[in-house]
């Protein structure tokens, strides 16, 4: 996308985002958005002339918004190449943002105990990342114009990592990929087909396990969630408890 593209898009996201909150937002930065950059966007060659060691550095290296300023380090993800099921959370937090590495803190370890109880792990038939790569200060939501410089990243990823399944893990990452300000409560709970990258992908979505430790109630519905997602992917063939797919 072009700068100018983005600032249209952006203001009109920003408004909306607004509104649904009761509010404007008045303290937001001047747009600073610059046109995609190659390593950005679209890859010279296309996608068939990208990588996962191109791709993490161009996220590693990324300066496409405000987020760079703070950031300790870019999360590209992390995970097998091939995976039955891509994890996508909402954006790293202190612990992630330290160490340059998804999910690792106690979400995190929340998140992994989630997926090995259906036979998923990120060592053997999954991959984690997330919407946006750098972390909002102060753990705040991102907003929706670094959302939109940081997207041709997690379409990359898609290309690349060609998953059978997405679980989405959180309202912010739910409601960037499905374009929707319906309350996670009423995203989940069913199987959704999601347009991304060129292709349809099946997703799932969830509470984000951070939010699952503030609230022992969501833990249940969480969990029908994870037995959905299970289902669907033998459903689909697949078996989580068998060889990775590394
Ligand atoms: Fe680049 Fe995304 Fe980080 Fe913004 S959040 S600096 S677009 S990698």
């Amino acid at each position: 996308m072009t700068a100018d593209e983005k600032t249209s898009l952006a203001r009109f996201l920003d408004t909306a985002y607004g509104v649904a909150r009761g509010g404007y937002l008045d303290d937001r930065d001047e747009y600073a958005f610059q046109d995609d950059p190659e390593p950005c966007g679209e890859t010279a060659g296309g996608a068939e002339a990208d990588s996962f060691e191109r791709l993490e550095a161009d996220v590693r290296s990324c300066t496409g918004c405000r987020l760079k300023e703070t950031r300790k380090n870019a999360v590209p993800g992390e995970g097998v190449r091939r995976p039955m099921v891509m994890v996508i959370g909402e954006g790293p937090g202190a612990d992630e943002d330290a160490t340059g590495r998804p999910f690792v803190g106690k979400a995190g370890q929340l998140l992994d105990r989630m997926l090995a109880s259906i036979d998923l792990s990120r060592e053997k038939n999954c991959y984690i990342a997330n919407v946006i790569k750098c972390r909002p200060p102060g753990n705040r939501d991102p907003f929706p114009d670094e959302t939109i410089a940081c997207s041709s990243f997690l379409e990359r990823q898609v290309r690349l990592l060609k998953p059978a399944f997405i679980l989405c893990a959180g309202r912010v990452a739910a409601q960037t990929l499905l374009d929707t300000t319906n309350s996670i409560g009423k995203i989940r709970g069913k199987v959704i087909s999601l347009d991304i990258a060129g292709t349809t992908v099946p997703l799932v979505a969830t509470y984000h396990p951070s939010a699952l430790l503030r609230n022992e109630e969501w833990k249940r519905p969480a969990w029908e969630d994870l037995k959905l997602l299970r289902s669907a992917l033998v459903e689909a063939g697949l078996d989580p408890a068998g060889p990775g797919t590394g």
